[in-house]
């Protein structure tokens, strides 16, 4: 069974998706964290988001995966944890280019296929509903306000001791919610039969509720 959320930055999927996970003892994907660790290793190895090839090149040599049970899931790149790593600045404000390519899209994909086979699976991303999985169980669009959006992220620097700006952040999730809606490439939009939750005001237990309830219900 597959239960694919997909939404825009900080409308609250991450918890979400990871604590329905817990409580279903279903697989947690986290296709974001993915496209997270190729920008990582293309950054470190100095190759920019024009270069096909050495992407490509990338993508035939690297090793993504995961490791531990929701909520604590590592993400794990050629044996190392990445997990603190793709949540630096750097990789947020690169990600939406890199994870444009065709060659790192069609890789990834095919590879999310690949570890939800024969599994429950709760699996978050941009492109879950429309594209990776269509004919998933439960379809599930989450937004929020981009103001509420700003202020959860402005939570999550403060919790890592980082002291961001509502302004500052409000710019950079509305420029990566520009790129991702607007790219050829499957773009992020509610797909056809996604149930839209709109998390302005709700509370983490509401939300975990009601994609349970969901699931229940289209068991
Ligand atoms: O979900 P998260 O914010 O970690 O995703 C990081 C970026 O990865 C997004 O801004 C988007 O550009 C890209 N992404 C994507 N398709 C997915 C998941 C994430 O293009 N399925």
């Amino acid at each position: 069974m597959i239960i694919a959320i997909d939404g825009p930055a900080g409308s609250g999927k991450s918890s979400t998706a990871k604590a329905v996970a817990a409580r279903l003892g279903a697989v947690y994907l986290d296709t974001g964290a993915m496209y997270r660790a190729v920008t990582l290793k293309a950054l470190r190895k100095g190759i920019a988001y024009t270069d096909d090839d050495a992407l490509a090149a990338v993508m035939r040599e690297t090793e993504i995966g995961f490791d531990g049970a929701p909520p604590d899931t590592r993400i794990i790149m050629d044996g190392e944890d990445v997990s603190a790593a793709v949540r630096s600045d750097e990789v947020t404000k690169n990600v939406s280019d890199y994870c444009a390519r065709d060659a790192v899209r069609k890789a990834l994909v095919d590879q999310q296929r690949k570890i939800a086979a024969g599994h429950t699976v709760v699996c978050e991303g941009r492109d879950i509903c429309t594209v990776v999985f269509p004919n998933a169980e439960v379809k599930v669009y989450m937004t929020a306000s981009v103001e509420e959006r700003a202020k959860r992220r402005q939570k999550d620097f403060a919790a890592m001791g980082i002291d961001k700006s509502l302004e500052e952040l409000i710019n950079d999730i509305g420029a990566r919610d520009h790129k991702d809606s607007t790219r050829a490439n499957s773009p992020l939009t509610k797909a056809e039969g996604a149930v839209e939750m709109n998390t302005t005001g709700m509370t983490l237990n509401d939300q975990i509720d009601f994609i349970v309830d969901l699931t229940t219900k289209n068991r």
